[in-house]
């Protein structure tokens, strides 16, 4: 008889392998049978207490383990069923290597976590030939565990933004620790309700604890900030206020557009991208192509460098300084008649203090932009449409050290 072993290949404690059998046909599997080791007395699945008594015996399950070679192995998997003293009632015996209620061994579970790390959840369940549902259900297990709870300690400063979900208008609010880049909290919508159900996971403490806060200029938010932590300075970002003074520049675009004459028309179509973009990210054509933009069409062009000159605000760590280059902004702005224009320039002079704020909280606006598009990225991956939860999930794992 031959030396060699499989059993090193399952050192499950108090089990002893029975048999094996290895098919060779189309889906190359393995099955491994396995009985309790009759030298060690069953423990409770439920509470792990050691039992007295033996209920039953013979039980049989089936379970997926990690594949060997190129067979997938199945474990039958012998087991008692007994009578347990703390429990008063009889219970499963508790395996070393599977929980009572799975249907795949701790390693074949953890395997899959760390595979759904990097791959979709169809591409580990084609990978593995399991249902895509057992994966995602034994991925989202892992991570409930470790991301499941808010932890909110030490937070100093937060940075609050919001990103959409579904095409149209479904958000989700996303809350950052701003200093380790991690996601503490996501939830539904981007309403009062929504910063309420976060500060109610936090004590008094925490909540007094924060210093500042860098959010869009959203009046949801200013609220609930100032309702559960006065003591927080509210700083608005450079990328949320130029994003939304590129919502501005767009829409004036358009009216423009509009009311051009054809040959006007021509110059125009198209100027969107251009308007929008950092100039030094331009090719020399495009740099070519906004340049006629900006000199046949004043308004624009005057938006064209408001937006450079917005960016200057954003740069003095000077309150004083701040306060000067953003009045003179908003005078230059104001001799734009266009009411998106007015409006916005309505909403700076009004939200000057975020702005001042910045000055003293100078948050990097790189930040929370690589956040947005990381978080885009995951969405896009598909995970969360139909599972926001473990969407939530899959994003804090992606920020975590
Ligand atoms: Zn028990």
């Amino acid at each position: 008889m031959s030396g060699l072993s499989i059993t090193q290949y399952f050192p499950f404690m108090r089990m002893k392998i029975e048999s094996q059998a290895v098919h060779h046909d189309t889906r190359r599997s393995a099955l491994i049978r396995l009985t309790p080791d009759q030298r060690y007395r069953p423990l409770c699945h439920n509470c792990g207490a050691v039992a007295t008594t033996v209920h039953s015996r013979g039980h049989r399950r089936y379970l997926r383990d990690l594949n060997l070679a190129c067979h997938q192995v199945w474990l039958e998997v012998g087991y008692r069923k007994i009578w347990c003293a703390e429990c008063n009632g009889v219970r499963v015996e508790q395996l070393s290597f599977a929980d009572a209620s799975k249907r795949v061994t701790h390693r074949l579970a953890q395997h899959i976590h760390d595979l759904c790390k990097f791959m979709t959840v169809k591409d580990v369940a084609d990978h593995l030939d399991l249902d895509p549902k057992t994966v995602k259900a034994i991925d989202k297990a892992f991570l409930e565990k470790k991301f499941g709870e808010t932890a909110a300690t030490e937070l100093r400063v937060l940075a609050i933004d919001e990103i959409a979900v579904r095409k149209g208008h479904t958000y989700m609010t996303v809350i950052m620790d701003y200093f380790s880049g991690r996601i503490v909290w996501m939830g539904p919508d981007r309403r009062m309700e929504t910063l309420d159900a976060f500060f109610a996971e936090l004590s008094d403490t925490q909540k007094q604890g924060i210093e500042a806060v860098a959010m869009d200029m959203w009046e949801a938010f200013i609220n609930r900030v100032r309702h559960h932590c006065p003591q927080a300075h509210i700083v608005f970002d450079f990328f949320h206020v130029v994003q939304a003074f590129g919502k501005v520049i767009d829409s004036v675009r358009r009216d423009e557009y509009r009311n051009a004459s054809a040959h006007d028309r021509n110059v125009l179509k198209g100027s969107r991208y251009l308007l929008l973009k950092n100039t030094e990210n331009l090719t020399d054509d495009q740099a070519n192509r906004l340049a006629d933009v900006l000199a046949l069409n004043e308004t624009l062009s005057i938006l064209y460098v408001l937006k450079d000159q917005l960016k200057l605000v954003f740069r003095y760590s000077d309150r004083g300084k701040v306060k000067r280059t953003l009045d003179s902004w908003c005078r230059m702005a104001e001799t734009i008649d266009h009411p998106d224009v007015q409006r916005f320039v309505g909403r700076l002079r009004c939200f000057e203090y975020g702005i001042l704020n910045h000055a003293d909280y100078p948050i990097s606006t790189s930040e929370l932009e690589g956040a947005n598009n990381k978080i885009k990225v995951i969405k896009r991956k598909a995970y969360g449409f139909h599972d926001t939860k473990y969407f939530v999930l899959k994003v804090k794992q992606a920020f975590a050290a």
